[in-house]
């Protein structure tokens, strides 16, 4: 299972603005790795009717699922996926059912699952979710500026395009799109059929699992996909607590499903399949976390267990998503926050505001791009890479830094396996080409 890469693209379409330009992401390097995020979005153009996963539940699938539940007095649909795929998933979804929408559950406020929110929403419409997505929604609002910039980059959506910087802060405006809130759970009957509404915080603190006993069946969000859960994602985000994941799970598993229904990528079926798929999982996240607490009751730094930390192979649920290396970090630093117990990290002055003077003293940026060129060449490439940085502190438009920056980058592209890691890679590629044909930096 662990070879089949199926992409959580959860926060891929927090934003409106990138959505037109999703077509223009092509991840080339992935699909070397044998793996392509774009799969989900390909599956979901060419799907033509909704999948049915029972006598009740049916399936629209894409970067996010949508899930749809019909009884005879209504239907619930379970995520809407991202505006763009949302019209597409409503059409499938109708052709089953067109009966009234009773409710929407949302099992969390990332873009990918409220994006068809207003598409669905009838003036009767429940829309329901855990209290904390409130919060979230303005959390996300607050700071979509950055978000805007960290989601543009990561994706490699308009990266020409200059940003307007934000100068008014909004800490309370994003628009609520819930009606229906609830604490820890929410349980209701509708045409005969029970729904019970978990909180099961994990990737986000108002993350939610759709409990339908009668049929053993679990809407389980983001709480469970195909890789290493994204514990930090590099377009920013509070912590996110490996041990909420851990007791959501658990959560989970006691309830003993028969069909497993992810926001992201198959469901699964099969009490034992999914019992042992969920163990599994909640396992690899559990042997991150206690090896990261150790290794900071031991005093060791952070950058030591990044490279230290792998799963073993019985606990190698893939990192094509999320990334193990990452998720220490975000343990390490959700916990113990950013300093690292050097005085002279209490002040504000970065390492970067010495690389100058020590360029200088190398003899100047040419100088150190000799000495970084033996170590990509024996593919030290991060070194490497490293070493060009202070260059181009020193030096910003040095052409040879910038070249070897280049190379540096794209054989880390190369070989990267994960979603994230190559999206962060391709705006550093373009960015480096544009200063190289240009001489402007792409913030
Ligand atoms: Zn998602």
């Amino acid at each position: 299972m662990e070879n089949v890469y199926r992409k959580c693209l959860a926060a891929m379409l927090l934003l409106v603005g990138i959505q037109g330009a999703m077509g223009d992401y092509k991840p080339e390097a992935l699909a070397n790795g044998g793996a392509d995020p774009s799969l989900h979005l390909q599956q979901s153009s060419k799907q033509t009717e909704a999948q049915q996963i029972n006598e009740v539940i049916y399936k629209a699938t894409g970067f996010g699922n949508t899930f749809m539940v019909v009884t005879e007095e209504g239907n619930v649909i379970v995520d809407t996926s991202m505006a763009n795929v949302a019209p597409l998933h409503k059409k499938l979804l109708s052709a089953v059912n067109s009966g009234p929408v009773h409710s929407i559950i949302l099992t969390h406020g990332h873009g990918d699952h409220t994006g068809g929110v207003e598409l669905w929403r009838q003036p009767k419409t429940k829309v329901i979710a855990q209290e904390n997505m409130v919060e979230f929604l303005h959390y996300q609002k607050r700071l979509e500026g950055m978000f805007n910039r960290s989601n543009r980059a990561q994706f490699g959506f308009d990266l020409q395009s200059e940003l307007q910087p934000t100068t008014q802060v909004e800490n309370f405006s994003a628009t609520i799109l819930p009606n229906t809130l609830f604490e820890e759970e929410l349980n209701f009957t509708l045409g005969g059929k029970i729904f019970q509404v978990l909180h099961t915080p994990a990737e986000t603190y108002d993350a939610l699992t759709v409990w339908m006993p009668q049929y053993k069946a679990a809407f389980v969000g983001d709480l469970f996909y195909e890789s290493f859960p994204n514990i930090y994602t590099l377009r920013g985000t509070k912590p996110r607590w490996a041990l909420d994941y851990i007791s959501s799970l658990n959560r989970v598993i006691a309830l003993e499903p028969e069909i497993l229904l992810p926001s992201h990528g198959k469901s699964i079926k099969g009490k034992e399949n999914i019992r042992k798929a969920l163990t599994r999982y909640r396992d690899a996240i559990q042997y991150v976390h206690d090896k990261t607490v150790t290794g900071m009751n031991q005093g060791k730094d952070v950058y030591a267990l990044m490279r230290e930390i792998h799963l073993p192979d019985e606990l190698n649920v893939g990192e094509s998503y999320g990334w193990v290396s990452w998720s220490v970090r975000g343990i390490f630093e959700g916990y113990k926050g950013w300093f690292d117990g050097n005085p002279v990290t209490m002040y504000d002055q970065s390492p970067e505001s010495v690389y100058g003077d020590l360029v200088a003293l190398a003899g100047g940026a040419d100088k150190v791009v000799i000495l970084a060129k033996p170590l990509l060449e024996k593919g030290d490439n991060v070194k490497a890479l490293r070493l060009v940085e202070a260059a181009l502190v020193a030096e910003p438009g040095n052409r040879g830094a910038l070249k070897l920056r280049l190379q540096a980058l794209t054989k880390l592209r190369k070989n990267a396996s994960n979603l994230n890691e190559s999206g962060w890679l391709n705006f550093g590629i373009q960015q480096t080409k544009r200063q190289l044909d240009f001489g402007v930096k792409t913030k």
